[in-house]
């Protein structure tokens, strides 16, 4: 999935030394998070701290980018002009197979169809050079 980079008006991530890892595999069409070094679990948001162990030690380990929807809401009222054009979308948390949860959007059906349990897998979109952000699709 591309989007016309020329043109992307979004807001966009700032890059940092904590996030860059996690901004370049997604580049790369994959998807990893910070696995804990002293108890083994994934954590995400992106954090100096494990929120299990409160261990700073971590390995970025790619995962399997599937997971399942956790809740979904849609998004009628435009907050931010630049999606004005995307309303009504979906907003939705999914639930990793890893274990923790990610915001991200459900694309490729409309957004009132999303359905909480329904299983997806994530795809990418690069929105500009730099960044690709990922999104989730149903998978059957
Ligand atoms: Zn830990």
């Amino acid at each position: 999935m591309t989007t016309d980079t020329t043109r992307y008006t979004k807001p966009l991530p700032i890059l940092d030394e904590l996030n860059r890892p996690f901004w370049e595999s997604t580049k790369a069409h994959r998807l990893a998070l910070q696995h804990c070094s002293e108890c083994g679990k994934f954590r995400y948001p992106i954090n100096h701290l494990c929120p299990h162990c409160l261990s700073d030690k971590y390995e970025w380990t790619p995962i399997s980018g599937r997971g399942s929807v956790y809740s979904s809401i849609v998004f009628h009222q435009v907050y931010n002009q630049e999606f004005a054009d995307d309303v009504p979308y979906n907003v939705s948390l999914i639930q990793l197979d890893e274990g923790p949860r990610m915001l991200s959007n459900v694309i490729g059906i409309a957004p009132s169809e999303v359905k909480v349990g329904e299983k997806v897998e994530v795809v990418f979109d690069d929105v500009t050079a730099e960044v690709t952000i990922p999104r989730f699709k149903r998978i059957d």
